[in-house]
């Protein structure tokens, strides 16, 4: 089947593109293990100016990278801009400070010992179209500054920010086979995946994909990271600073249409000051505009695919089945393009199935709460655990919050947000493993022990 652009938009196909064959992807893989062999001692100085320059790309042409993105997967252009130049932040970041991360650790024992990072060899990336660049940047700049080499599969929706992608870093200076995108479809993952040369996994998707991904490479002893679903809480209590958690709320329910693994799915809000939390935040859901993700002021693009605008549309007929109240919206909207109302749902059942399922796209569900902990026993209810935002200036509060909520990051008065210098990953079923940061760059890396005694003196004969 070709791979195709389409734009979400008003559902115009743009351009298709052939699979490659299973035989062409091996050649892929041919290339990239020989460019490993030279490239993981290329001076990590000049890795790092190959990094700089890929950010200066990144920021020249940061409009039409911004117009690829749009017209493969729908985000408003504004935002499309805001993730081109968050990846030209993380190219810095890692130009900045891999030195740093990879420099030999000391560990005082008898021996001169030390634990230096070595990179692994060819690492094969799976990656969703939600953030088509930010995801994979925040797999191929630690990776390549480290030494290690990257292939691409990409969601097969955004082949053209796929190939953009590979364009770039080879203008940037990369050695030829150090990123390569392979436009291949997911029936073809496994083959890739067995082939000996490839060392590692990372996959950012959905948990079938995850479950699929994370067996084969358990089976072949293959190191995996896997970023999963979340169904993010946004607990409000009656301390937090109301007008701003509103507007936050609205701005975390809405970001990329919804369709962000972090975006804030379950708004958890104190008795005291629900009503009054509700009426604010189904105003500020109702003032989103929605419309062509090319004009400025769109704040809703269009869904990426007609598939998730279906998908969405059966969790709320299943919501209202199950006797959930739609406060507003709830309907996909007339005319060409995957347009969903922005929607608020109340009241639904913990036994129904969209109660636990990860809702990707612009609906909310609000639940009300006698207190904190109440919210927290609500907060941790789901198999997933990525993130939390939680409202409060009582610093008690605060405490218990940081403390017992289960997932991989906990955000206080603000909304979640990834970060280059701060690891990003989650618990339970939202995966394992961490990106961005000096944890992200350590996955993919050998840590390996030196140990070295000297010839008169072994202290280590008698041990195990
Ligand atoms: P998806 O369907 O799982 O696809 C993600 C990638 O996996 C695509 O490249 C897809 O290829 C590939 N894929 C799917 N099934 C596969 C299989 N059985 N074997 C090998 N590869 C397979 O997920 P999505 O709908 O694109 O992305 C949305 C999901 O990603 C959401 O659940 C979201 O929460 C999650 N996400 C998580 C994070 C995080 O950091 N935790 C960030 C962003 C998104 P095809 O496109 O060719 O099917």
């Amino acid at each position: 089947m070709p791979i195709a652009s389409i734009n979400p938009a008003n559902g115009r196909h743009i351009r298709s593109f052939e699979p490659l064959t299973d035989e062409a992807a091996r050649n892929k893989i041919t290339i990239a293990a020989e460019a490993f062999r030279s490239y993981a001692s290329v001076p990590l100085e000049h890795r790092a100016l190959c990094m700089r320059k890929l950010a200066a790309i990144l920021e020249h042409e940061t409009d039409d990278f911004a117009a690829i993105i749009t017209l493969e997967m729908g985000k408003p252009i504004h935002a499309s801009r805001q993730e081109i130049l968050k990846c030209a932040d993380a190219c810095r970041y890692y130009a900045d400070n891999a030195a740093r991360i990879l420099a030999p650790e000391a560990i005082p024992t008898e021996n001169q010992s030390y634990v230096r990072w070595d990179p692994l060899g060819i690492i094969l990336a799976v990656m969703p179209w939600n953030f088509p660049f930010w995801q994979v940047f925040r797999f191929l700049c630690p990776a390549l500054m480290a030494g290690n080499v990257g292939l691409l599969k990409h969601a097969s929706n955004v082949p053209q920010c796929a190939l953009a992608i590979e364009s770039l870093v080879r203008r940037a200076g990369f050695p030829r086979g150090t990123f390569q995108t392979l436009l291949i479809e997911s029936r073809q993952v496994e083959a890739i995946l067995n082939d000996r040369r490839i060392v590692a996994v990372t996959l950012t998707g959905s948990e079938p994909a995850g479950r699929a991904i994370a067996a084969q490479a358990g089976w072949l002893i293959k190191k995996s990271v896997l970023e999963l679903g979340g169904s993010d809480p946004f607990i409000v209590l009656p301390s937090a600073d109301l007008d701003l958690a509103v507007e936050t709320a609205v701005r975390a329910r809405c970001v990329n249409t919804g369709q962000s693994c972090i975006a804030a799915k379950r708004f958890i809000v104190a008795d005291e000051i629900y009503d009054s939390f509700e009426s604010r935040f189904v105003a500020g859901m109702e003032s989103m505009r929605v419309g062509d993700p090319m004009h400025e002021d769109t704040d809703l693009g269009p869904l990426a695919t007609p598939q998730i605008l279906d998908d969405l549309e059966a969790q709320i007929e299943a919501a209202k089945s199950a006797g959930a109240r739609i406060v507003t919206g709830g309907q996909r909207m007339a005319g060409a393009g995957n347009y969903f109302e922005p929607t608020v749902l109340t009241g639904v059942p913990r036994n129904s199935p969209v109660y636990r399922e990860e809702i990707f796209g612009p609906v909310a569900m609000l639940f009300r709460v006698r207190d904190l902990s109440e919210a927290i026993l609500l907060a941790n209810d789901t198999l997933f655990g990525l993130a939390a935002s939680a409202w409060t200036r009582d610093p008690a509060e605060q405490q218990r919050l940081v403390a017992e909520l289960q997932c991989g990051a906990v955000f206080l008065n603000t909304m979640v947000a990834s970060d280059p210098r701060l690891p990003f990953g989650g618990i339970k079923h939202s995966g394992y493993g961490r990106e961005l940061s000096a944890a992200g760059m350590r996955e993919f890396l050998n840590a390996k022990t030196v140990v070295i005694a000297s010839a008169a003196n072994d202290n280590n004969s008698t041990k195990q």
